[in-house]
Order: C-alpha cells, then sequence, then structure tokens
C-alpha cells in the first residue's frame, strides 16, 4: 500500500495505530513531542529498571492490551497481583479489599452498609445490559447515591474514591461511569473476595518497547521531539503537516521534504488531547469544535518519593479526610515487591486537579513540604529522613470529565475535515480512559482509515 499515514502523537492511541497500519502494509509515520514514547504511559528510570511517572496497572477486563502483549511475545510478563487498597477516614486506615470489608466499614452505621452491599450487587449483575446507559448518563453519581443507595454511602464511601479520581470535579461525575465501572470490575471477578490487578514485569515500557520495534519492522518511522504545529487543510482536505521551529521537529522537516514548507501525506490521524489538537487545527466547523470541549480535562500532580520504610501496608489509599490535600497514596512497593526496586520503597501522592490550583503551580520541594504533615497523619513515624529521592509530574490532559448524556456529544473519529481522523481519550465511553482503550481506540482507528482507503473515500 503506496499510502503515507501520519499519526500525530506517540502514546498507546498513536503507538497501536501505527502499529496496526504497518501490518496492514502503509507507510506510516509516527509524531511524538516528548522525547520518549508513552505518552501518559510513559516511565522514567529508577532503581535499574522503569516507573511509570503515574501509577499504572490493569484490571482483568482490558482484554485489548493484553492480547496485544500476547501477539508482541509478551504474554509471560503479565503478572495479575491481588490488590490492596483502603480509606483513610478519622485518623485510621480502613481495609477495602473485599466486599466484606464494606460489611466492616465502621464510618457507616450498619444498616447503610447493608444497604450498600444490595446496590452494588443490583448495579453489577441485574444492570450490566449496556441499554442502561441511558438511564445513567442522565444523573450524577452523587444524586443516584444519595437517591437510591443511601447519603451516607456517597459521602463515607464512594465521595473519598471519586476524590480521588475527579478532585474537585468528584460530585459532577455522570453515574454512567459509576455503573459501568462496577459492571466492568466486579463482574470481572473471579470471586466476591480480593480484585487481581495487573503489571508487567518489567513495567510498562516493556510494551512501549515493544510496539517501538513493531512498528519499525513494518517499515514505520518514529521522530521523538517532534511537535507538529500545524496540520495543513486546502479546501476541506487534511493535505499534510507543518512542525514547530526547533530543531528536533524540524529533523523530520529536513528528513522527509527538505524542499517544501510543509510535508505530505494521504491521511491523518491525531491522538492528542482535544485543546492541543485545537491549537494545531483551525478549520472545524463550530459544531465540531463544541463537541470536543464538551469533555473537560483534570490535571494530575504526582509527587513520588523512594524511600527507606513504607508509608503503610495498602498499595491504593484514598483520603477521605478532606483536611488531606491530596486525593490518594498510591505505593507501588505494596503491589510489586520491594525487591525489584533494590528494596526500596515507592510512594506516589496523588492529585488531580485544575492547572489554576496552587498544588499544580508548586515546585517539587514546595509540594512535599505542603503535603509533609498529612503523610504523618497516615503514619506518625514518616519523616523527611525516610525519603531518599523524590521525583514531581504534572500531566494537563490526566482525565477526562464527561457531562450528563454525553453519547450524543462525543466527536466523531471521522472528523469534518475529509482524510483526518482523531483518536483521543475524550472518545472513550462509557469505559473510563486507560491504557487498553487507548489501545483498543487505535486499532479502531486503523481499521478506519483503511475502510476508507480501500473504498476511495
Ligand atoms: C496519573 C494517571 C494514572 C493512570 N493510571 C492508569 C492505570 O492504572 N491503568 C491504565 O490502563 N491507564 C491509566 N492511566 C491512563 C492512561 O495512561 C491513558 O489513558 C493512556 O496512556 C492514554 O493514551 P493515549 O495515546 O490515548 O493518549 P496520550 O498518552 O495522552 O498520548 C498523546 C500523545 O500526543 C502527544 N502530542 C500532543 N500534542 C502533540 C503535537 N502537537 N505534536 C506531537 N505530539 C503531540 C503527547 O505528547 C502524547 O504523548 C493513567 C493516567 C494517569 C495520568
Amino acid at each position: 500500500m503506496d499510502k503515507r499515514i501520519a499519526i500525530i502523537g506517540g502514546g498507546f492511541a498513536g503507538m497501536t495505530a501505527a502499529y496496526e497500519l504497518g501490518k496492514l502494509g502503509y507507510q506510516t509515520f509516527l509524531f511524538e513531542r516528548m522525547s520518549e514514547l508513552g505518552g501518559l504511559a510513559g516511565t522514567f528510570p529508577i532503581e535499574g529498571t522503569r516507573l511509570e511517572r503515574g501509577y499504572h496497572h490493569w484490571f482483568t477486563s482490558d482484554t485489548h492490551i493484553i492480547a496485544q502483549m500476547e501477539e508482541l511475545g509478551l504474554g509471560d510478563r503479565v503478572q495479575w497481583i491481588p490488590s490492596r487498597t483502603g480509606w483513610f477516614d478519622q485518623g485510621r486506615i480502613w481495609n477495602m479489599v473485599s466486599p466484606l470489608d464494606v460489611l466492616r466499614l465502621g464510618t457507616l452505621p450498619f444498616v447503610d452498609r447493608l444497604r450498600l452491599g444490595i446496590v452494588v450487587a443490583y448495579l453489577t449483575y441485574l444492570q450490566r445490559d449496556k441499554r442502561n446507559l441511558a438511564k445513567y448518563e442522565k444523573i450524577t453519581a452523587a444524586e443516584w447515591w444519595k437517591k437510591y443507595g443511601g447519603r451516607n454511602a456517597w459521602e463515607k464511601v464512594w465521595s473519598p474514591l471519586f476524590r480521588g479520581k475527579f478532585g474537585a470535579e468528584a460530585e459532577n461525575i455522570p453515574m454512567e461511569w459509576h455503573w459501568y465501572k462496577i459492571v466492568l470490575r466486579i463482574g470481572s471477578r473471579k470471586g466476591i473476595t480480593k480484585e487481581a490487578l495487573g503489571y508487567p514485569r518489567g513495567s510498562f515500557q516493556v510494551l512501549i518497547d515493544a510496539l517501538e520495534q513493531a512498528v519499525k519492522k513494518h517499515g514505520g518511522k518514529i521522530f521523538l521531539g517532534a511537535t507538529v504545529a500545524r496540520v495543513v487543510v486546502e479546501n476541506g482536505v487534511a493535505i499534510g503537516l507543518r512542525f514547530a521551529d526547533d530543531d528536533t521537529s524540524q529533523r523530520a522537516q529536513r528528513e522527509l521534504a527538505p524542499n517544501e514548507s510543509f510535508v505530505r501525506f494521504d491521511r491523518i490521524i491525531c491522538t492528542a488531547p482535544s485543546f492541543a489538537a485545537l491549537k494545531i487545527i483551525h478549520e472545524f466547523p463550530p459544531e465540531y469544535v463544541a463537541k470536543m470541549n464538551a469533555a473537560k480535562y483534570m490535571a494530575a500532580v504526582l509527587l513520588i518519593l523512594k524511600m527507606k520504610h513504607p508509608l503503610s501496608p495498602i498499595y491504593w489509599l484514598n483520603i477521605a479526610d478532606r483536611s488531606i490535600p491530596f486525593v490518594a497514596t498510591i505505593e507501588q512497593t505494596n503491589f510489586i515487591p520491594p525487591e525489584v526496586y533494590n528494596n526500596k520503597h515507592i510512594l506516589y501522592v496523588s492529585n488531580y486537579l485544575t492547572p489554576a490550583s496552587p498544588y499544580f503551580q508548586m515546585s517539587r520541594d514546595e509540594l512535599f513540604n505542603a503535603y509533609l504533615p498529612h503523610l504523618q497523619k497516615i503514619n506518625p513515624r514518616f519523616s523527611p529522613d525516610w525519603v531518599e529521592e523524590m521525583w514531581h509530574f504534572k500531566e494537563a490532559a490526566a482525565q477526562p470529565v464527561v457531562p450528563l448524556n454525553y453519547s450524543k456529544m462525543i466527536p466523531e473519529h471521522r472528523t469534518p475535515i475529509r482524510n483526518l481522523y482523531l483518536a483521543n481519550t475524550t472518545q472513550i465511553y462509557p469505559e473510563d480512559r486507560g491504557t487498553n482503550y487507548s489501545v483498543r481506540l487505535g486499532q479502531d482507528i486503523a481499521r478506519m482509515v483503511d475502510e476508507d482507503v480501500r473504498r476511495g473515500a
């Protein structure tokens, strides 16, 4: 196939699209503005291995990415490990590993615990049909729970969990999100006790590396540090890409079309977040722009501590105590053994917020100082001299937050500009964004491009 396909973005959606199109015989060109592949699931070096900048794991329902691991010969790298989750509230940690723990949750009156169990079972087993979407996307989870599951269940159980995921937006999330999460996560468990989470031996980097090799094996070209500055559109058709002025971006221009002002492609796939896509594509009609702006993004701020001792025995600790300015601690070494990291203990302190928040603006050290007294609430023995090294990462497009009735507002993959496709996390629905669904997105978009090329569309 002599068609040249450009892919903007080297996260899991972009890498998968390039891989799938390469398998079909297309010439693929992937442009990533960062110096490494992986996007939001990218990693950094630590103690002789790699670690995600933001904590990552898989659920048993993440079948697309597990199948991709197998296809790339990495099936034996997938480990399933029982997870330990909990709540921090009223000065102590509450285990939340199995449904039985809900029955033991002392912060909730017993009758509310019982009601909660019944409602979760109802959602999991009686409401799993996808046609229920229409019903659950009309109402926020906060309203739904207060109405049907009990105000206490919302305040004491779900609200902290939602805060851990959506920060200040916790009250505005459609019930659809929660309903589908319950259907997928609890519904995919083998028994009713512990949930096992997946993680690749060697970190997510092993899949990133394998995808890079596979793209190249099929003749694809990957340009790192290559920022696309503009999608060139002529008479309603996307015809090429212009690159930013910096040297690494211009390398693509020099290599692919040294004597032109832009590089021509037959089809272009954009996997950048919507706000970033709108900066480089100016010709969308207002109706499509409105769809692209319907979902808002939460930013994430991550402080990662490499420590001499564990903070707690819990992997994922939701912070229900509102006096604490972060929403969860995720202790990697309560999931993957410390031996993998030279016996160090690794802790993410996680916050979801808007880029205007003071916590988003803080430097690494300011953030650590602001968090320190609160980490000591979780473990009073925690002290700064436990910390051997610290990292600080910020992601502006960490989590899309969709409005009510979003199914009618999702931007189409085939954009109103001919030969231009959009494939980003705002189009994953009703599931929540995740690497699994970005792999599915990449596969879907590759299929769509191939169909259109074959039809001559
Ligand atoms: C804190 C955190 C925790 C998470 N935990 C999990 C988890 O446990 N499990 C899980 O499966 N998923 C998790 N996710 C979600 C997962 O990482 C993402 O859903 C997935 O990686 C998104 O992939 P993507 O390719 O769709 O988008 P992205 O990874 O955002 O890729 C888009 C790429 O486009 C590039 N780009 C943007 N503009 C341009 C431009 N103009 N030119 C060139 N390149 C450009 C960006 O640099 C980026 O690399 C988590 C995410 C975060 C932030």
